[in-house]
C-alpha cells in the first residue's frame, strides 16, 4: 500500500489522481489533500478520503472553518508556506504534485531533498528550477515520475535503453485550438474560444498554453532536465490526433513511439504505480477509431510563446523562470480579460529582454526572478491602459 500525498487535489489533475486511487484502492492510499482556496471540495474529499491532513494555501482558516475539518478528524494547515513544510515534514511515501504554477516548486525540492519518490504534473516546477531539482534527486535518490503525458511518453520508451543511444525526442503537440487560425484573427479571440481545447480537458492556465503553445514550450524546457537531453535534440511535432503522446528516436533510426487515448489517467496511473501496470478499468484504445495519425512542423511565426521558450531554455539561468512567471501573469490578465489573447507573447518577450541576466541560480535567486517579472508585466499592462 503506497501513501501519497496528493497537493492540488480540488483540481483537473488531482481529481483524475483520486479517481485512479479510488479503483486501485489495494495499491493506493491518500494521506493529504490540498486546495488553494476551494474549501467546501477539499472538505468533501476529506469526508470521503479521509487523510490524516488538509491543507488550505491560500487562505488563513478562521477557527470555524478549522472545526469543520476537526470535526471530519482531520488535521488542516493553512498558509502560503503550509505546502512546503508538509512535503518536507509529513509522512507519506509519495508527492502527487498536481499544483499548477510556481508555486510548485519548493514543495517538490523539499521532497526530493528528502529522497521522497516525486510523481510530477507540475511542470512548472522543472522549469523555473530544473537544475536545482535534478541535483537534490541525485543527491538524495529521490525518483521524479513524469505525469505529463509527453514525458510519461518518453519515460516508457526509454525504459530499457541506454541514454548515450538517445537520438531525438520527439514531443507531440495537438497544436491546440488556433491551430488553423490565421495569426492576422489572434485579436479577435476570446476566453472562451482559448479555453475550448479540441482533445483534452484540463485547468485554465494550462489549457490557454496550450492554445498558445506555449505549453509545448515549457515541455521542452520540463524534457530537457528530466531526461538530460540537450534542447537542440528535442524536437516538437505537431499531431491534432493526440493519440501518439511522444517518441524517441535512437543511434540506429529506430524510433519507439507511445500511444493511448488522451487520458490522464493512464499517465497518472503509471506514476503511482511504477514499476508495475494493473488493469484500472479505464477504457480501451482502438485502431479502429483512429484510423490516421497526422503529423506537422509547429509554425513558430505564428506561435511566438514556443519560440520564445525555446530562446529561454537555450540561454539558461534565471530566462526560463522569468519566462514562466511572465507567462502566468500574462495568461491570469488575459483570463480576467484585462489583456487580448496576441498580448501574451510580446509581454514575455520583453520580460526576458529587460531582465538583467547573472545572479546566483539558487531557490532565493530563481524566486527573485519570478517576483520580478511578474510585476513587470504587470506594470506593463497598467501602463498599456484599458485595450
Ligand atoms: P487546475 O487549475 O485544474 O488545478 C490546480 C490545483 O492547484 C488546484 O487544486 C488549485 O486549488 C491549486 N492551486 C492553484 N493555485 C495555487 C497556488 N498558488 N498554490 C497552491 N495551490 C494552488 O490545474 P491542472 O490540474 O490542469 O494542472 C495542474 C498541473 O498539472 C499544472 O502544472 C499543469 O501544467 C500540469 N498538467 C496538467 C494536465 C491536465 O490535463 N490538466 C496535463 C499535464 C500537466 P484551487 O482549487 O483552490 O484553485
Ligand atoms: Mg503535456
Amino acid at each position: 500500500m503506497k501513501r501519497l500525498a496528493l497537493l492540488g487535489s480540488t483540481g483537473s489533475i488531482g481529481k483524475n489522481v483520486i479517481d485512479v486511487v479510488k479503483r486501485l484502492p489495494e495499491s493506493l492510499n491518500i494521506r493529504l489533500l490540498s486546495t488553494h482556496s476551494r474549501i467546501d471540495l477539499l472538505l468533501q474529499q476529506c469526508q470521503e478520503l479521509r487523510p490524516d491532513l488538509a491543507i488550505v494555501s491560500g487562505l488563513d482558516l478562521e477557527r470555524d472553518q478549522r472545526k469543520r475539518f476537526s470535526d471530519l478528524g482531520v488535521e488542516v494547515w493553512s498558509g502560503c508556506e503550509a505546502l512546503e513544510k508538509a512535503a518536507g515534514q509529513a509522512d507519506y511515501d509519495q508527492l502527487v504534485n498536481a499544483i499548477v504554477g510556481a508555486a510548485g516548486f519548493l514543495p517538490t525540492l523539499a521532497a526530493v531533498r528528502r529522497g521522497k519518490s516525486v510523481a510530477l504534473a507540475n511542470k512548472e516546477a522543472l522549469v523555473i528550477g530544473g537544475e536545482l531539482v535534478m541535483q537534490a534527486a541525485q543527491t538524495s535518490n529521490a525518483e521524479i515520475l513524469p505525469i505529463d503525458s509527453e514525458h510519461s511518453a518518453i519515460f516508457q520508451c526509454l525504459m530499457g535503453e541506454a541514454h548515450q543511444t538517445i537520438r531525438t525526442l520527439y514531443l507531440t503537440a495537438s497544436g491546440g485550438p488556433f491551430r488553423d487560425l490565421p495569426a492576422s484573427e489572434f485579436p479577435a479571440v476570446t476566453v472562451e474560444a482559448a479555453l475550448k481545447h479540441p482533445n483534452w480537458s484540463m485547468g485554465p492556465k494550462i489549457t490557454i498554453d496550450s492554445a498558445t503553445l506555449m505549453n509545448k514550450g515549457l515541455e521542452v524546457i520540463e524534457a530537457h532536465w528530466l531526461f538530460g537531453v540537450e534542447r537542440d535534440r528535442i524536437q516538437v511535432v505537431v499531431h491534432p490526433q493526440s493519440i501518439i503522446h511522444s517518441m524517441v528516436e535512437f543511434a540506429d533510426g529506430s524510433i519507439k513511439a507511445q500511444l493511448g487515448l488522451p487520458d490522464m489517467r493512464l499517465p497518472i496511473q503509471l506514476a503511482l504505480l511504477f514499476p508495475h501496470r494493473l488493469d484500472s478499468g479505464l477504457p480501451h484504445f482502438s485502431f479502429h477509431d483512429h484510423p490516421q495519425l497526422t503529423f506537422a512542423e509547429p509554425d513558430l511565426q505564428k506561435f511566438k510563446c514556443l519560440d520564445l521558450a525555446l530562446k529561454a531554455c537555450d540561454a539558461g539561468g534565471m530566462s526560463p523562470a522569468v519566462l514562466n512567471a511572465a507567462n502566468e501573469a500574462a495568461v491570469q490578465a488575459f483570463l480576467q480579460r484585462r489583456i487580448r489573447f496576441d498580448h501574451i507573447p510580446p509581454l514575455i518577450e520583453e520580460a526576458l529582454i529587460v531582465h538583467r541576466s547573472g545572479g546566483k541560480v539558487d531557490a532565493e535567486g530563481l524566486l527573485a526572478s519570478d517576483r520580478w517579472a511578474r510585476k513587470m508585466v504587470e506594470q506593463r499592462i497598467a501602463q498599456q491602459g484599458k485595450f
